[in-house]
């Protein structure tokens, strides 16, 4: 059997990092890892190859020497998955999908053959045994929570590394809390389920042999869901990292609960971590009440930031407007927290509601939905009906936006992180000639050519005076910084 995988594009969002990875001559920020890891649940003896599309067209002859189309996709990467499925479907190619959008909405898409839902542990050998038999079925779906310690490594061959700016592995699945919007807890639950520590050891190595040296991303949907077993971890890649001259800068998605906890942020940082992204939602505790994140309420949001910033990692953070106790003042309230509590990279969206959710089915039995979630948050869509007027509402939203990442506020917020942080995990993110070539870049758009340079200069003086060795870093916030504004404040406006 030969098998084509296909990774669908991502739109131009935050997360596609897509206008800084020109500086760094890098294709796409993050291989397609469940796809790397489906590849090796396969059977050996098929042939397979993988096509992300994010780092390569698909051509024709991908289709045709293909014997089955294997698609894993995201919501957002609905629009691409049409328009691979209408190119291929005339190929006359079983077509199977899975993943994340087609677990929430497979009735969308008649022409593909085969779906293989839900925990791939759990229904690829289901879909695997009934092929072979000849009596495929058209969906494979279960509510069981696999054992992952059983999970095989991905079949990291089926990439080339080097079109990524970091590699990917995942350590746990499932969250123990209860944000009502969250998807993650419908797909993954709420027992966080965790490799074992040399199961993560062995994936660490076959990174570290296949030639990789630079950032690692764990794709977790909350890292530290089980603190017990993900220190037990932690000591584990702590010592590997000081047997191989720390290669990997690591990062992850973590509660706030982390800054709680000062064993575990020591773990972190001799681990190697530089950096974790935050769920902060939003600095108003009737929200965070409302929406069932309450292990954010009752503490300061902001110095727990800062604590973690003071032990090397950078916080990016998740924010959220469109909650029904939002008002007129939630919008300055979220853009004074941002600024004062130097979180450079916020994400900020609308509040969407994902199927299946708790919140999908109040605002459903309210009648208040009005169409699926893009899965996109930072479009300018409701997929709802909002409390206060819906106008006011997204153009609130598209303040916070222009106000956050104006050259000014988002300089001044940098130099508010970099006066809090230290940078303790060494080895670089990228390599030295790349590295160059970026900063020589990165002073010709934003000290030279973008309106705004004479806040980048203060910033970069700013650090030249005060903290000289994170020039680097104030670098690449700063490209990330060109990043946001390209894709942001061009979606906000329009
Ligand atoms: S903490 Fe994060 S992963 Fe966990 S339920 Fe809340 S939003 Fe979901």
């Amino acid at each position: 059997m030969k098998v084509l995988l296909l990774y669908p594009k991502y739109p131009d969002t935050f997360w596609s990092y897509k206008h800084a990875l020109s500086f760094i001559h890098k294709k796409a920020s993050l291989p397609p890892l469940g796809l790397l890891t489906v590849s090796s649940m396969l059977p050996e003896v098929w042939e397979k190859k993988l096509v992300d599309l994010n780092v390569r067209e698909l051509k024709d002859e991908d289709i045709e020497n293909a014997d089955m189309i294997m698609i894993s996709a995201m919501i957002v990467q609905k629009d691409s998955v049409k328009e691979i499925v209408e190119r291929v479907k005339d190929f006359d190619k079983l077509i199977v999908a899975g993943g994340p959008l087609f677990t929430s909405q497979y009735g969308e898409f008649p022409d593909i053959d085969c779906f293989v839902l839900n925990e791939g542990e759990i229904t690829i050998p289901m879909f695997l045994h009934d092929l072979e038999k000849g009596d495929m079925k058209r969906i494979y779906k279960s509510d069981r929570r696999p054992d992952i310690t059983k999970t095989p490594v991905p079949e990291w061959k089926l990439i080339k590394q080097k079109d990524y700016a970091s590699m990917a592995i995942q350590v746990s699945r499932g969250c123990p809390f209860s944000c009502d919007f969250c998807d993650i807890i419908v797909m993954n639950g709420r027992v966080p389920r965790y490799k074992t520590p040399s199961q993560v050891i062995t994936e660490l190595d076959s990174l570290y042999y296949s030639g990789w040296r630079s950032a690692v991303f764990i794709v977790d949907d909350n890292f530290i869901g089980n603190r017990k077993k993900v220190k037990e971890i932690l000591v584990e890649i702590s010592k590997w990292m000081e047997q191989h001259n720390r290669p990997f800068c690591l990062s992850t998605e973590a509660s706030i609960t982390l800054a709680d906890d000062i064993e575990l942020v020591n773990l972190l940082k001799a681990s190697n971590f530089s950096g974790v992204f935050v769920g902060i939602e939003t600095p108003d505790e009737e929200s965070l009440k409302e929406c069932g994140k309450h292990q954010n309420t009752g503490k300061d949001l902001k110095e727990k930031v800062k604590l973690l910033q003071r032990n090397g990692l950078e916080v990016k953070g998740g924010f959220i407007i469109g909650f029904d106790t939002d008002n007129m003042h939630s919008f300055q309230k979220m853009i004074d927290f941002i600024q004062e509590s130097g979180i450079v990279t916020a994400m900020v969206g609308l509040l969407h509601a994902l199927p299946k959710t708790e919140l999908y089915r109040r605002l459903l039995k309210d009648g208040r939905i009005l169409s699926q979630a893009t899965g996109n948050n930072t479009d300018s869509t409701l997929n709802f009906i909002p409390v206060i007027d819906k106008d006011t509402l997204v153009f609130g939203y598209n303040r916070v936006l222009h106000t956050i990442y104006s050259p000014k506020n988002y300089y001044r917020r940098l130099i508010t992180y970099l006066d809090e942080y230290k940078e303790f995990a060494k080895g670089s993110k990228i390599n030295l000639m790349i590295k160059i070539k970026a900063i020589t870049k990165a002073v010709w758009i934003m000290g030279l050519s973008e309106k705004g340079r004479t806040h980048f200069w203060n910033m970069i003086f700013w650090t030249l005076f005060h903290k000289p060795e994170l020039i680097s870093e104030a670098i690449t916030q700063s490209v990330y910084g060109y990043h946001y504004r390209r894709v942001m404040l061009n979606k906000a406006i329009s």
